[in-house]
């Protein structure tokens, strides 16, 4: 039996074992999809341990992205935005870390018919998030904005993105109001009905995706349906990230659909 899992901690409310148990009934593979908590003084070592018990692959969530880069060796886009959210032990040398969040939110605005070459992409959030998805957008040939509570992060993170300019959370309307795309990258809007964005800054123009997905309908996505926009819940990132995470342990052509199912089910 193959045994994949999530490090991370809390990991309790995890929507990933059925998304990716769903996928594993359909390809047929006898496989199993674990949750582990270690606490956060002992990553390296659940690391190392679940190498040698023989787990092929692991994602790794809040608070041991940054962790994992220094244990693993990551690919060059995981070094890059500075997380690692996918180990895969399965090959001959040391784990190999990856970052799927970047092309999760790539396919998920994809998978939406949104163009992103040559756009005008407006970012709200320098976290985690923030940081995978402006990396995505600018790889994809955006032009990145990224705006946040806090300035100095954006900025920062803006000096790592090629083509990125890093606003405070006051420049944002004029920011969208020439906007293609925005990206909800904070956690505003998770578990409570508020938005980081102002509903009169939304226009019938723009493609607006959420990374938050406690409530898949945020109050963000509702002000952008309403303002005529394209929406996109953060379901289809998550859900994303984890196909490019089975892609990459198991080489195989993966049931989206089917995993798509799973998550939605559950939300
Ligand atoms: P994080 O690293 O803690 O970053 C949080 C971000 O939210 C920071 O930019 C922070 O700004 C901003 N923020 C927090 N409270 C705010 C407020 N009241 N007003 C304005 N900005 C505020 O968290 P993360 O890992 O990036 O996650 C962010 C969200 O994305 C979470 O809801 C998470 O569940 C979601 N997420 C979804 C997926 C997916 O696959 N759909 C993947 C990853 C994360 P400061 O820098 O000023 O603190």
């Amino acid at each position: 039996m193959d045994v994949f899992g999530l490090l991370g901690n809390p990991v309790g409310h995890s929507l990933s074992p059925p998304m990716h148990e769903a996928a594993y009934d359909e390809l047929g593979l006898d496989a199993r999809y674990v949750t582990f908590e270690p606490a956060p003084d002992d990553i390296e070592a659940a690391i190392d341990g679940a190498d040698a018990l023989g787990i092929t692959g692991m994602n790794v969530t809040i608070p041991f992205k940054r962790d994992a880069l220094e244990i693993v060796e990551p690919d060059e886009l995981a070094a890059r935005i500075g997380a690692v959210n996918t180990i895969d032990f399965s090959g001959p040398g040391a784990p190999t870390g990856h970052n799927t969040d970047a092309v999760g939110a790539l396919r998920a605005l994809r998978d939406h018919d949104v163009s992103l070459e040559g756009e005008h992409a407006v970012v709200v959030g320098a976290g985690g998030a923030g940081r995978a998805i402006s990396f995505g957008l600018a790889d994809a040939g955006a032009t990145v904005s990224i705006a946040n509570r806090t300035v100095s992060t954006a900025h920062d993170l803006a000096d790592d993105v090629p083509d990125a300019t890093g606003y405070g959370l006051d420049e944002l309307e004029a920011l969208i109001a020439d906007a293609d795309v925005l990206v909800n990258a904070t956690s505003v809007g998770m578990e409570e009905d508020a938005t980081p964005v102002p509903a009169e800054a939304l226009h019938g123009d723009l493609a607006v995706m959420d990374a938050v997905y406690r409530p898949l309908e945020t109050r963000l996505l509702s002000d952008a349906a309403a303002a005529g926009a394209t929406t996109v819940d953060g379901a289809w990132m998550l859900l994303y990230q984890g196909v490019e995470a089975l892609e990459l342990w198991t080489g195989e052509d993966v049931p989206v659909e089917a995993m798509s199912e799973a998550l939605r089910s559950q939300l």
